[in-house]
């Protein structure tokens, strides 16, 4: 047979695209400066106050989450990612940081007459409804402090919360603080509680009647409009304080007045959570909609037992970093583009066998300098233009009679300023002065 004149496409048909998992985001580069610029001020403050890092497993035992966050919340009730592995044990996603921290503090026998301070930081899962500030995976920078009974350590942890949302810039937050009192005291209140809603028993939605039974506390952060005038003539927590509480709650009021660190008192903080204890404080804004919450945490004293460890006094707090990065976008705090200082130009056969061993050289001995090399080729109009994109500071130019004569060329990029050459001998010297760098 002879071939005919149809022409058969021999390229492959191009599949269709992969949809990413709902709720789940990727961070893309133009975010990068971001989320870099958070997590370095917060990493160094961890140490200033000399917090240590932990890492622990992104997947727990079903059975880690359900004992310490509590089988009445809505996490463990409807937000977990929990699937059996190939051996059939239950496992889950973890959906906070602080009960997987406090499972690796009894693994590694690090409780026992010790004290700690941990941070972590890492994705957390949650299956929730997806909207603005609310994810299925998201980020949270997670500090613990364990062997400390307070009230000092607690004032301190909240400092760091406060100098951490000051040095990243955000300004547009209020300290929202109240005290869940001993486990004790709580559960007087909670008998009151229970009469109160019961007597209202009609006006309640589906969650609260569930939470009635299991997790009472949980009405009063209900966000339904319907709620809030049954909401508002509840019986107030703080009324039922026992001694110790109240003296812990007072001491640290004490030390933020002290350090000047604004605080609203409101009774009605829960938390979702049910392991807290005295303290509990959240960070809010009414920038982002419904998801105000950028910081919470409080004081879980009796965690370390629930999940077998000896008595350890503990609290810490987790940041939403996603809700962070959004309100400074509101804000508009702009972190630096990680733009490279030098576009290195390279136009020509000669000056390609050259260009990466120069730049390998700078890197040497100008510490720090970046220098996005051009690859690839192109024009050198082309690649004029792609240095402009880069936002480097300057373009340094090689072309092949630059590299006959062992020059190179230096343009600014971004001020009106001539063109200059400079020998290869002075180049390092040369950029370490106008780049500043030591
Ligand atoms: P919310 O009331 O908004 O649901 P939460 O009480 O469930 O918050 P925590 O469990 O205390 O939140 O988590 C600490 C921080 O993590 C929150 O203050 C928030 O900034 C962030 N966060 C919680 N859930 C999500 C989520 N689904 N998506 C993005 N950030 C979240
Ligand atoms: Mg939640």
């Amino acid at each position: 047979m002879t071939s005919t004149s149809t022409q058969v496409s021999t390229a492959p048909a191009q599949a269709q695209a992969i949809q990413p998992v709902r709720g789940m985001n990727d961070m893309v580069p133009a975010d990068a400066a971001a989320w870099q610029r958070l997590e370095s001020i917060a990493r160094e403050l961890f140490t200033a106050y000399a917090y240590q890092e932990i890492r622990v497993p992104i997947v727990e035992h079903t059975g880690l989450f359900k004992r310490s966050i509590g089988e009445f919340t809505d996490i463990v009730q409807k937000e977990m990612f929990t699937f059996d592995d190939p051996s059939g044990d239950s496992l889950t996603l973890r959906p906070e940081g602080t009960a997987g921290i406090v499972r690796a503090m009894i693994s590694n026998g690090l409780l026992h007459n010790q004290r700690h301070r941990v941070w972590l930081a890492g994705p957390m899962f949650r299956h929730e409804k997806p909207q603005r500030g609310r994810f299925r995976q998201f980020h949270q920078l997670d500090v613990e402090a364990f062997g400390y009974a307070g009230p000092d350590i607690d004032a301190e942890l909240i400092m760091l919360s406060s100098r951490l949302l000051k040095a990243v810039g955000v300004d547009r937050v209020e300290l929202n603080l109240n005290s869940l009192g001993t486990p004790g005291s709580r559960r007087e209140y909670r008998e009151k509680l229970v009469a109160h809603f019961s007597a209202h028993k009609s006006k309640l939605d589906p969650d609260s009647l569930r939470r009635l039974e299991g997790n009472p506390l949980r009405i009063l952060d209900s966000k339904n409009p319907d709620l809030q005038d049954i909401i508002a003539t509840a019986p107030v927590l703080t009324d039922y304080l026992d001694e110790e509480s109240r003296a812990h709650f007072s001491g640290l009021c004490r030390h933020l007045d002290a350090v000047g660190i604004k605080y609203v008192l409101n009774p009605r903080l829960v938390r979702g959570l049910d392991y807290y204890s005295h303290t509990v404080f959240e960070w809010v804004t009414t920038e982002l909609g419904s998801q105000g919450a950028v910081c919470s945490g409080g004081r879980y004293d009796g965690l370390v037992t629930q999940l077998g460890g000896e008595p350890t006094p503990a609290i810490g707090w987790a940041l939403g970093q996603e809700r962070i990065v959004e309100l400074l976008r509101v804000q508009g705090v702009n972190a630096a583009a990680n733009a490279p200082d030098i576009y290195f130009v390279i136009a020509g056969q000669s000056a390609e066998a050259e260009g990466l061993r120069l730049s390998e050289k700078l890197r040497d001995s100008v510490p720090g300098i970046r220098i996005e090399t051009n690859c690839g080729g192109g024009s050198f109009k082309s690649q004029m233009k792609r240095a402009d994109k880069s936002g480097a500071a300057y373009a340094l130019i090689l072309g092949d009679t630059e590299t006959e004569r062992r020059i190179v060329g230096l343009k600014s990029l971004r001020v009106e300023q001539p063109q200059v050459e400079i020998s290869w001998d002075v180049l390092a010297t040369e950029l370490r002065n106008r780049l500043n760098k030591a």
